[in-house]
């Protein structure tokens, strides 16, 4: 029987059949190695289309890579990298970003529902400005957030402003940024270069494809070497057109948001249905594929033993109920259905 559809991760999904067909389409012949094939290239083309700019593209094996060496690429081993608490960067990439920066420190910002207002960037840099402390470098924002809210275009300005103001280059861990456009209904480009974004990392693993991000340059002077770097930390991939043509299985007719706005979609749905048991308290706004309920250690222990796999450590705690590409109305009817039975 077919393992049960969970809500613990987008990552326990399997891979869409777009990114399959490409896949499998890329089967076939031989091609140039390390990126230098049809496919890659075609890929890239592709992002660049989305993103309606010229901007340099790299794909690496996952998200932490994509993260750490995008932000090492943007400072010295001196400066600093400013971020929210709850960043993925700093509580699940077991210090690879100041691994792969040779030590950079990484400054935690506080915010409500995951974001970061930009008073506590300009509050944060100037706090310390002399010699004996590392110089601010870097802003990193999260766009879906680790708690499931979006930075809107105007709000992404906003943080792309104060970052300019304050000479720091701006980098956006989009692990989830399917999930944040389509919640957002606006163009990538909006949320991303025109406010302001120099490097974005664009999540395919969580959007369905087998494995492997795009690491985006929209400031291509900053992309420069950024081979090497791949190469060097073991990210640059010998047969690459299996790691890009899934890409172009997303992309090339919509099929990356569309997904996003089912896993949206249903997400939606477990909000309404949770909100409709008296007594559960929902934690954040719910603005893309997650929500987060607090629920009782018994309760939790109960589900588990019904088969049901969630976390209850990601943000501030509470359980995270995160829907993937291929999730159903079915599935959320049968989590809620046992969730019921429970309380
Ligand atoms: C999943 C995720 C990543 C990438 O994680 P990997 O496991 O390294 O692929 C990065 N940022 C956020 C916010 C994530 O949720």
């Amino acid at each position: 029987m077919e393992p049960r559809r969970q809500f613990a991760s987008d990552n326990y999904s399997g891979i869409c059949p777009e990114a399959w067909a490409a896949m499998a389409e890329a089967n076939s012949g031989h091609v140039r190695s390390y990126g230098d094939d049809p496919w890659t290239d075609k890929a890239s083309t592709l992002i660049r289309d989305t993103f309606e700019t010229d901007c340099e593209v790299f794909f690496v094996f996952n998200g932490t890579a994509a993260n750490s060496l995008a932000l090492a690429s943007l400072c010295q081993s001196y400066h600093s990298i400013l971020c929210h608490e709850l960043a993925h960067l700093e509580t699940d990439e077991c210090g690879a970003p100041e691994f792969f920066s040779n030590g950079t420190k990484v400054l935690l910002l506080p915010g409500e529902n995951g974001k970061i207002r930009p008073e506590s960037i300009e509050q944060m840099v100037k706090r310390r400005t002399d010699i004996h402390f590392p110089k601010s470098r870097v802003l990193s924002i999260t766009n879906a957030t680790e708690v499931g809210t979006v930075y809107s275009a105007d709000e992404v300005k906003a943080i792309g402003a104060a970052a300019k103001k304050l000479n720091l280059h701006l980098h956006m861990d989009g692990a989830r940024f399917a999930n944040a456009v389509a919640s957002l209904k606006v163009s990538p480009a909006e949320v991303t270069w025109k406010a302001g974004v120099d490097v974005l990392c664009f999540g395919g693993s969580k959007n369905g494809v087998a494995l492997g991000e795009a690491v985006i340059f929209f400031n291509k002077p900053l992309a420069e070497e950024f081979d090497y770097r791949c190469k060097q930390s073991g990210q640059l991939a010998s047969k690459m057109r299996f790691l890009s043509a899934p890409w172009v299985g997303m992309l090339q007719d919509g099929a990356w948001l569309r997904y996003a706005e089912s896993a949206n979609r249903m997400a939606e749905l477990m909000h309404q249905k949770l909100s409709e048991i008296p007594g559960l308290q929902i934690l954040f706004p719910r603005q893309v594929n997650s929500v987060f309920v607090q629920l009782s250690q018994p309760v939790i222990d109960a589900m588990h033993a019904k088969g049901w796999i969630f976390y209850g450590f990601i943000g501030k705690g509470g359980c995270r109920l995160m829907c993937s590409w291929d999730t159903t109305g079915e599935d959320v009817e049968q989590f809620v259905t046992d969730l019921k039975s429970l309380l």
